[in-house]
């Protein structure tokens, strides 16, 4: 199918992209395109005009001040993977990264693309839902702080309001000799798949956890957390007994469907695997070294 003509407006800063995005009807952001072209060309979407922010100096970079670190809605997929910061402290992040499509998708994809499509497979989003990420919106009633958690309402939904930009992602620091963080993918194909499956683990303190967040992607219609896991680990050593039964109470918290790709009993098998895969790696880390992620 052929994509639709549309208009193109590249903004030169945030208030010229809300003021076209407030006076152009059936406009979309364009940020690296890697969904919103698909999307138009097969006919899913109707854009009449596309304002590209993609390369808006305010909405790039990673930088870190005292209490977070903060990643430009623009940031290209593959800096996050490459960022010798983030893969320091954040694994689970750039290890998410790492696994997004090839690298010519990754070199164009946005990691807040990634969060604004809102695909319930999308890599990034069970990593964000661990590191406790906010979302810094800003719209036509001025700036918002959102919890990543609260951020997803439905597969392709978001409880962004007309008008509305993702500026920034904030997380919060790690220690990076108390955490490590995971995230681990089950593709069908080899390479290049979206995930069948994406869990992603936080734990502080693996001798005795004092915290931890696991998240699933891709069993569910938004990434979620499985509180009834991490209260089971919470107090505990990580060992053989703790983590089977807390990869098991991940497959007893999803309720995936049947879909094209695969089957719902599949994806809990899935999930109970790479729940106690990611767990037996952090608990087999040194002197709690961050860990990287993998499929
Ligand atoms: C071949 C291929 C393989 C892929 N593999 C994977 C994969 O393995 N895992 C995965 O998770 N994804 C995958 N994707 C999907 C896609 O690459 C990612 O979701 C990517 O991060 C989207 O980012 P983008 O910058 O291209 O978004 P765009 O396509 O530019 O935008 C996506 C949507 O978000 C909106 N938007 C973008 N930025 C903002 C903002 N700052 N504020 C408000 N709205 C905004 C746009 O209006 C649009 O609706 C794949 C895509 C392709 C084509």
């Amino acid at each position: 199918m052929a994509m639709k003509a549309f208009d193109y407006f590249k903004p030169k800063d945030i208030s010229e992209a809300m003021a076209l995005k407030a006076d152009k009807k059936e406009s979309f952001f364009l940020a690296g395109g890697t969904d919103l072209f698909v999307k138009m060309k097969n006919g899913a979407l109707t854009a009449q005009t596309v304002i590209d922010i993609g390369e808006l100096d305010s909405l790039g970079g990673i930088h870190e001040d005292e209490r977070e670190m903060i990643i430009g809605a623009a940031c290209k997929v593959s800096e996050i993977e490459k960022s010798d910061h983030i893969r320091g402290k954040y694994a689970a992040l750039a290890g998410a990264a790492h696994s997004l499509g090839s690298l010519q998708v990754r070199n164009l994809a946005t990691i807040g693309g990634n969060i604004c499509n809102a695909s319930p497979s999308a890599d990034l989003l069970p990593a964000l839902l661990v590191l406790n990420a906010k979302m810094e919106i800003i719209g036509p009633r001025g700036i918002r702080l959102v919890p990543a958690e609260e951020f997803f309402v439905g597969p392709g939904a978001t409880i962004l309001e007309r008008g509305e930009l993702l500026k920034s992602i904030r997380i919060p620091l790690l220690s990076r000799e108390k955490a490590a963080t995971v995230y681990l993918k089950h593709t069908l194909k080899r390479s290049m798949d979206i995930a069948a499956v994406g869990v992603a683990i936080l734990v502080e303190d693996k001798e005795v956890v004092n915290n931890c967040r696991i998240a699933l992607g891709a069993v569910g219609p938004t990434p979620f957390r499985v509180y009834e896991a991490e209260k089971h680990l919470l107090d505990k050593k990580l060992n053989g007994e703790v983590i089977a039964q807390a990869a098991l109470l991940c497959k007893e918290a999803c309720k995936p469907i049947d879909d094209v790709r695969t089957t719902a009993a599949y994806r809990k098998t899935i999930v109970e695997v790479l729940a106690k895969r990611g767990l037996e790696k952090i608990a087999g880390e040194q002197g709690g070294r961050l860990d990287g992620a993998s499929h």
